[in-house]
């Protein structure tokens, strides 16, 4: 079974905050935070905020950097999910431990601001069962089931507001729709890894692939147009004129190749050439045909040890 529950923000150390009732999208919420609350920024130091690609994406827009220059300044490494893929989380700052953008006027990057950050403290939970195969064969489906929830930490004061909005207001009030669509399926890759579990290693190469990828999008169009990708996939020359402009459009196309390259997902657009994959067949034939011929080898050698080693075959001393 997958699950994601605030999958951004780390809320692991006080799961006892998460209140136990699950909300839907007509459910009310009473909550309000402004500058005038008591606790104002209270939220903004010693969390960690897992940064999506698509978050990125945007606050490198923001702050007119290029990715690379953006890690280096405002993130730490962190894994993702507890499992072994590489991310980011924003870095807090060594002082005082707080947010990098924040000060005591509030978020310096407010319209820009994290998907961690819109999502609190109304949280969702999107469960999904691994399909599986009835008696006769047949696959089942596995069940999806999605709610929301309220996070109440005590030094947040917004509970105490009077403003009350159901869970669907409160999500389009914080822009978080727009976030769910940029973030699906790089949390589905997420998802995918935790349900294939430990037990199916992840190169350290495919690792490397799934960091830049989802981390330095100037990084991943070199290496589609400046590496040999090309003449190794077959993209429609629609798709291939869409991300060569559009950081959008090339974000998703990042999501499906990590999908197909990392768990054999298929897509109608983005084939490997037929080519490619005679060509490796081959390769792959010919290292087997090496590693019989060697074990042969290896066995024969042995056989002529033992032989050597039979009583009628010592020469008497
Ligand atoms: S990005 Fe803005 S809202 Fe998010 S933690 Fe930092 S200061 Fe607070
Ligand atoms: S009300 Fe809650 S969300 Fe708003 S600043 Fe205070 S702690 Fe943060």
């Amino acid at each position: 079974m997958s699950l994601a529950k605030e999958p951004f923000r780390s809320l692991e150390k006080n799961p006892s905050h998460i209140m136990p009732k699950k909300l839907t999208m007509e459910s009310n919420v009473q909550f309000r935070c402004h500058p005038g609350v008591s606790c104002f920024t209270a939220c903004c130091s010693a969390i960690k905020i897992i940064l999506t690609p698509y978050d990125i994406l945007i606050l490198c827009k923001r702050l007119g950097l290029e990715p690379h220059e953006f890690l280096h300044t405002y993130t730490a490494p962190t894994y993702l999910e507890n499992t072994d893929m590489p991310g980011v989380m924003l870095k807090m700052r060594e002082e005082d431990k707080k947010c990098p953008f924040v000060t005591p006027e509030g978020c310096t990057v407010y319209t820009d601001r994290p998907s961690a950050c819109r999502y609190y403290p109304v949280g969702m939970a999107d469960f999904h069962e691994a399909s599986s195969k009835n008696n006769g064969g047949e696959e089942i489906s596995g069940a999806d089931e999605k709610f929301f929830f309220v996070v109440k930490e005590d030094y947040c004061k917004g509970h105490q507001e009077d403003k009350i909005w159901t869970v669907g207001e409160w999500r389009k009030d914080q822009g978080v729709d727009v976030r769910d669509e940029m973030n699906r399926e790089w949390l589905r890759l997420i998802m995918r890894r935790k349900s294939h579990g430990r037990q199916a290693n992840m190169s350290e190469q495919a690792k490397r692939m799934f960091f830049m990828a989802s981390t330095d999008l100037h990084h991943f169009r070199r290496f589609i147009f400046e590496s040999s990708f090309l003449k190794t996939y077959i993209v429609p020359d629609y798709l291939v004129e869409q991300i060569r402009e559009d950081d959008i459009a090339l974000m998703h196309f990042s999501f499906k190749y990590l999908a197909a390259s990392l768990f054999g997902v298929q897509f109608d657009d983005l084939k490997i050439r037929e080519e490619k994959i005679r060509a490796k067949v081959s390769e792959m034939k010919t290292e087997q045909d090496r590693s019989v011929l060697q074990a042969i080898r290896q066995y024969e050698d042995l056989k002529s040890d033992i032989d050597a080693m039979k009583p009628e075959n010592k020469v008497a001393s």
